[in-house]
């Protein structure tokens, strides 16, 4: 058995029943074979055990009180899962789909996709089997005290730095940081992903969304080609989503579908950005509330997908940008794009492709950008965020989004560097997955066994 087999199958046992944990270190780990090969050292060094097993894993119970004067007690996590570039750094995902191996598979996506910005970030990610959905303002409140009142003994500006995920956004970090304030009595950017009006930075909402439609972009230059003009869809129609469509509307590009838990929408002419802002970041409903304002749009529920996948990619378009959740695309969703002429695809969500999805666009030679490198401006401009509460600054819009473009421009030029050099041009699986593993077990091997 090979030392990366072997590495699996003694994971798989050590850390029984965590299946998206395995899906992201297989990932990981099948792409590493050559390099793994060109230095003898990473194995001599047993750096893969030490990858694939997080430095530490903190779960702890969250009791909090609804407004029925209830009881309810949720689990908490964060796993800090490698430090060997700098402080954890990673969101928190409140969803009720949230357990030890979503959480486990996220930390690790992280410590690649932290590598590959260049910034000195380590990768960590925690979160709750808490569902923000239907609750009031009281209530994710005092959830996420709860939450605080054990999370702050564990996290600092030069320890680990949490920000935000799905069911996550400047509300829920608001409170998050007043808790931590409070309790540790020390102003300081612990969170990012904050307020503008208390150190949070211009464009971090929009960085994300905004990195991956950039990332796109840079896939279709080395190809003469360009967004303009091209017909998207993207699933999803939270803070990732809404960003990608603004910036593929900037771009000259129309996005024509969107998501969320409850359905599609369709809508031919364009999405109305306005109006899906208006439904998700303010009224918090369905999208089905879309109709309303537009007749010719189409809604598909949830009941009406197809039994192998998802509605939203069964539309013909040019380019594609998952935007929401993991396994989002499965294998007949693959071929349906492929078949419809859809020749990019620019994941804003992490793993959102399953591996036979990957698998199809890789074989398709398609622009494929895996949500490690393409969704990593969300992370940069958080280390960015950072930077400016460190040195007292705050930086304008044009600087930060300056800056998120020349970071994704060489994100895409170092996968697609070490794609070439290790003779599989265009695979930025390959690519972004050995250039993210080199720079941060090199500095696993500087750093001793430890
Ligand atoms: P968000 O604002 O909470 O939005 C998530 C969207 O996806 C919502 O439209 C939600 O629908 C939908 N969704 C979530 N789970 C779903 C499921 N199981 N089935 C169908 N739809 C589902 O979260 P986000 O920040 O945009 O994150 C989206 C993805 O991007 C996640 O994979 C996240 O890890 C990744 N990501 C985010 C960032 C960031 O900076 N935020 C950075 C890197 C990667 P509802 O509206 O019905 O809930």
């Amino acid at each position: 058995m090979s030392y990366i087999h072997r590495t699996i199958s003694d994971l798989k046992s050590t850390s029984p029943a965590q299946s998206e944990f395995y899906q992201a270190v297989e990932e990981v780990l099948d792409s590493l074979a050559p390099i793994l090969e060109s230095n003898k050292l990473y194995q001599q060094q047993a750096i893969i055990q030490r990858l694939v097993e997080p430095e530490r894993q903190i779960m702890f119970r969250v009791p909090w009180v609804d407004d029925q004067g209830n009881i309810q007690v949720n689990k908490g996590y964060r796993i800090e899962f490698n430090s060997a570039l700098g402080p954890y750094k990673g969101g928190l995902r409140f969803h009720p789909s949230v357990n030890a191996s979503i959480i486990k598979f996220l930390g690790f996506e992280q410590i690649f996709k932290n590598a590959l910005t260049g910034l000195p970030i380590g990768g960590g990610k925690g979160g709750s089997n808490f569902n923000p959905k239907g609750k009031s303002d009281g209530e994710i409140m005092r959830f996420c005290q709860s939450f605080m009142a054990e999370l702050y003994r564990h996290i600092g500006p030069t320890t680990d730095v949490p920000a935000g995920d799905i069911g996550v956004g400047a509300r829920e970090i608001g409170y998050m940081f007043g808790q931590y304030k409070r309790l540790t009595g020390r102003y300081e950017g612990v969170l990012t992903g904050k307020s503008l009006l208390w150190g949070g930075s211009l464009v971090r909402k929009e960085a994300t969304g905004y990195g991956v439609v950039y990332f796109a972009n840079n896939m279709l230059s080395v190809k003469q080609d360009s967004l303009k003009d091209k017909k998207c869809l993207v699933s999803g129609s939270g803070n990732v989503a809404i960003y990608a469509m603004e910036k593929l509307y900037q771009l000259g590009a129309t996005p024509i579908s969107c998501s969320d838990s409850t359905g599609t929408i369709y809508h031919e002419a364009g999405i109305d950005l306005l109006l899906v802002k208006q439904l998700k970041e303010q009224s918090r409903t369905g999208l089905e509330a879309y109709l309303v304002e537009h007749k010719d749009a189409q809604f598909t529920p949830i009941a009406d997908y197809p039994a192998d996948g998802h509605a939203v990619w069964r539309f013909k378009a040019d380019a594609a940008f998952p935007c929401a959740t993991q396994n989002e695309v499965t294998l007949a969703d693959a071929q349906a794009l492929v078949s419809n002429g859809c020749h990019i695809v620019s994941e804003g969500a992490n793993m959102p492709s399953t591996q036979e999805a990957i698998n199809t666009f890789i074989e398709a030679k398609i622009s494929y950008g895996p949500g490690k490198a393409a969704n990593a401006g969300g992370v940069a401009t958080s280390q960015l965020e950072m930077a400016q509460n460190s040195s007292m600054q705050t930086w304008s819009f044009e600087e930060v989004d300056e800056k998120l473009q020349v970071i994704m421009k060489n994100i895409f030029i170092t996968a697609h560097k070490t794609a070439i050099e290790f003779g599989q041009p265009g695979n930025l699986v390959l690519g972004a997955n050995i250039a993210g593993f080199k720079r941060v077990a090199d500095a696993m091997l500087e750093q001793g066994v430890v």
